[in-house]
């Protein structure tokens, strides 16, 4: 072990000390002792997203591709999320976007097994940005927090990339093409250099119609970055898939 690997790892144990991620369940705040964020009844109720597209991470019933992705493939290379944005993970959402910044640790704590199988050969970790004032008036921004705690527990860097000049409406009422329109021009990339020939995992907290997501690949690879995934803590199912078709 080298020296700086050595101070690393016990100035994460010191952290950790400091600031203990939590002693009670998420969910029914029944004391945890264990460093889980959920008790083991919660953990049962909770969605985790364990069978999904194998190219966008959303939910599916049946092994391989949505058909979303089978129609029009996203640009980024995969994606993967840790809860269906169904029941209790929409409870945690909101939260999460209301005022429990504190949420960002233990997602990243859950989510830390899935960087490890699938996103281990990621240079750097980056983040869906808001605009100045959005972020003012929430008072943080919580991909941003999910990636600083993901990169504390994988010890993979974060890198603020992007800047969001301007909001846009709401996006789930348009169709594919006004969505992409809707973003022309909304993100800028601030460091193009350091994604030359990199490949860069890009975290969010939900994703939803994977508009914005698709655009900061998008922007990303037109930096030369090698290859481009995505983290979210929740994926939304689309209506479309096998399972809705008659
Ligand atoms: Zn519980
Ligand atoms: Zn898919």
């Amino acid at each position: 072990m080298s020296l700086f690997s050595f101070l690393q790892k016990h100035l994460q144990k010191l952290h950790r000390r400091a600031y203990p991620v939590n002693y009670t369940c998420y969910n029914c705040q029944a004391e945890v002792f264990n460093g889980q964020i959920f008790c083991s009844d919660c953990k049962d109720l909770v969605p985790y997203n364990t069978l999904y597209c194998l190219k966008c991470g959303r939910k599916i019933l049946q092994y391989g591709y949505c058909m979303d992705c089978r129609h029009t493939l996203p640009v980024f290379e995969k994606a993967r999320s840790l809860f269906v944005y169904e029941g209790q993970a929409v409870q945690f959402i909101h939260a999460f976007k209301n005022g429990n910044p504190h949420f960002a640790q233990g997602f990243a704590k859950e989510a830390l097994s899935i960087v490890r199988r699938e996103f281990f050969d990621a240079d750097f970790l980056t983040f869906v940005p808001m605009t100045k004032q959005a972020k003012d008036n929430r008072g943080y921004n919580q991909s941003e927090l999910f990636a600083r705690s993901m990169s504390e527990m994988s010890g993979i860097s974060v890198e603020e990339i992007f800047e969001k000049k301007r909001d846009t409406p709401e996006q789930k009422n348009l169709t594919r093409s006004e969505r992409q329109n809707n973003l022309k021009g909304v993100f800028h990339v601030k460091h193009r250099s350091i994604c030359k020939d990199k490949t860069v995992l890009l975290l969010d907290d939900t994703l939803t119609t994977g508009a914005t997501a698709n655009e900061l690949a998008k922007l990303l690879y037109g930096a030369k970055a090698k290859k481009v995934y995505l983290l979210t803590v929740a994926s939304v199912v689309l209506q479309k898939t096998p399972s809705t078709l008659p």
